[in-house]
């Protein structure tokens, strides 16, 4: 009797969690974001996650019944305010090489992903992220014959702090960087990706003026239908593994675990 009691009683609990993640999630989308895609090779062990992990979470998504789509299709759905449940984008930024060793299995889950351009790391060929080594950066042509999974946008021609430029400087960064992408890819470009997360004055304005539709910041959260939504700031969600992740990451996440979690 004693065993029923509390086996009625877990299935209450989870039943419960279920229900309060549901109506609280259920209108929710997230972009995801990533940097390398590797295994550790020393700097900053948050912006790697290995190869094997990262097919485990994209196998996982899938699994549960989550499907990816374009910024694109994203923007046009947050837009017309059609329904966003159950749907994700991926993103990868600066454009290191080894993002080469997510292509496949995006591939064959049939998922796209974004990846913002650092213009001159990719020109140089190689970059390193403040308190990170140098890492190789893709190049055109890997990313032309990879044009069936990623899409590409813009992460700036420099990659400065954008939010301490003055206007001159960061309408070059924008425009330039989508100028020169357009005329590489024959591709209109039409989402921005701020470095480090760091959004600039007017941002909505240059932005606009410029012809992008969208643009992601560092900030932790889900899209919500309801909201009053910025396209100019898309909150984004970065899925850390757990060897690379602090008790703050986790708790910063949190809801998008319990989400993920209750599949909703
Ligand atoms: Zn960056």
């Amino acid at each position: 009797m004693k065993t029923l009691k509390v086996l009625i009683g877990v299935i209450m609990f989870i039943l419960s969690i279920y229900l309060f993640s549901y109506f609280r999630y259920k209108d929710t989308a997230f972009i995801l974001v990533y940097h390398r895609i590797d295994k550790y090779s020393g700097g900053l062990r948050s912006l790697y996650v290995s190869p094997e992990v990262f097919e485990k979470q994209m196998k996982y998504l899938h699994f549960r019944g989550y499907k990816c789509i374009s910024l694109d299709e994203l923007v046009r759905r947050l837009k017309d305010k059609e329904k966003i449940n159950k749907v994700f984008c991926i993103t990868f930024d600066d454009g290191y090489a080894d993002i080469k060793n997510a292509y496949e299995v995006l591939k064959k889950l049939g998922f796209k992903a974004t990846v913002y351009l650092h213009m001159e790391a990719v020109k140089i060929g190689e970059y390193a992220y403040p308190h990170m080594p140098s890492a190789k950066m893709l190049n055109i042509d890997d990313l032309k014959e990879m044009k069936d999974v990623f899409y590409v946008g813009s992460h700036s021609v420099s990659h400065p702090d954008m939010s301490v430029l003055e206007k001159n400087d960061v309408v070059y960064e924008v425009s330039v960087s989508k100028r020169e992408l357009e005329n590489t890819f024959h591709k209109e470009i039409k989402h921005f990706c701020y470095p480090y997360g760091k959004v600039f004055k007017d941002y909505q304005q240059i932005l606009q003026y410029s012809g992008y539709e969208s643009a992601v910041t560092l900030k932790s959260d889900f899209i919500k239908l309801t909201d009053e939504i910025d396209l100019y700031q898309l909150p984004r969600i970065e899925w850390k593994h757990i060897s690379s992740m602090s008790i703050k990451d986790f708790l910063k996440n949190f809801e998008f675990y319990l989400k993920i979690l209750c599949g909703v």
